[in-house]
């Protein structure tokens, strides 16, 4: 079962989360490894989506959003998306696209940023949102402030959260095909409350960098290896990591809120999305074969639409609002 623990240092202003994808992580994998259309993900390209995943989790279970974080890479180079989607109870689908070949061991910066125009995007969409509201977005590069492409996930995002002012965060992640995972620790706020989309008082900014006790775990944490981080168990990792610390452990989620593969497509979104494609375009498919199919890049599900389905897709459509061209 995958797993997510949340912890505090007993008196000091630094707090912690851990997660373990297993079953959740292979689900992903095998979900596209299933499918005849893409076949599985390329080796590289799996270790950076798991990654990526485990951070999406970590980001999520920290602060909690009432609504999805999607963690978005558009690449330049043969990677061209990576997305991951967390929604507030944990679920949550990832995808990738490649065009050409990714070589094993291919690191960030060749699959994904070849002339330093990749970009990274965290996306927070609130549940029920209006129309017209806008959902929160931070997009960094995939370099360094010295225009240094960087090769390791985690520098993009500790790069992120320098560039937004977040609270210190420090992220560590590793992944290969049986497991995901990240420790992510983060110095509280001195006063008041700052999430990802807010920015933190006078005071607090004031503070980055400079809290003690923060720097001597988040260093700790930086000390942890790939291989411990994919191998240990919690309490191991913990242990191992933070012995002369004093950790408090929160109590496991609930299994309602454990980490765990799911996708939201469904028929009527893929109907959404035909209808703003248009009865023009959808004829002139079904002019050449003889059905419409649609595949979730998240589950691989296939949608079927012959030529009576698509004239019923759009004999209604004067009944209904106008459909969202939301994900599928
Ligand atoms: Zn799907």
């Amino acid at each position: 079962m995958s797993e997510l623990h949340k912890f505090l240092f007993e008196g000091l202003p630094v707090r912690g989360v851990l997660v373990r994808l297993t079953d959740s992580w292979q689900t992903v994998l095998a979900k596209r490894a299933a499918n005849a259309e893409t076949g599985a993900y390329p080796p590289a390209v799996r270790a950076l989506l798991g990654e990526m995943t485990a951070a999406a989790v970590l980001m999520q279970a920290n602060i909690k959003f009432n609504g999805a974080l999607v963690l978005q890479m558009m690449g330049e180079g043969p990677l061209k998306l990576a997305v991951v989607e967390v929604q507030s109870d944990m679920r949550f689908r990832a995808t990738a696209k490649t065009i050409g070949e990714v070589p094993p061991g291919m690191g960030l910066a060749d699959m994904a940023n070849q002339r330093n125009l990749g970009r990274c995007a965290i996306t927070l969409d609130p549940l029920g949102r209006r129309p017209g509201q806008q959902p929160y977005q931070g997009v960094v590069p995939l370099y360094d402030d010295h225009r240094e492409p960087l090769n390791r996930f985690s520098d993009v995002l500790a790069h992120y959260m320098l560039q937004s002012e977040q609270l210190d965060t420090c992220l560590v992640l590793a992944a290969n095909d049986e497991i995901a995972a990240g420790l992510l620790i983060q110095r509280l706020p001195m006063h008041g409350a700052a999430n990802l989309a807010g920015k933190e008082s006078m005071a607090d900014e004031a503070e980055i960098g400079r809290n003690e006790d923060y720097n001597r775990i988040a260093i700790l944490a930086q000390s942890l290896t790939s291989e411990e981080l994919l191998t240990l168990s919690a309490d191991k990792l913990l242990h191992r990591l933070f012995w002369q610390e004093t950790v408090r452990r929160f109590e496991p989620a609930p299994a309602d809120e454990t980490p765990r593969f799911s996708c939201s497509c469904n028929r009527e979104r893929v109907s959404n999305m035909l209808r703003g494609l248009g009865q023009e375009e959808a004829n002139s498919i079904l002019s050449e074969r003889p059905l419409i199919e649609v595949g979730c890049d998240f589950c691989g599900q296939q949608y079927r639409y012959d030529a009576v389905d698509a004239a019923q897709l759009f004999a209604q459509q004067t009944l209904q609002p106008p459909g969202s061209s939301a994900l599928q």
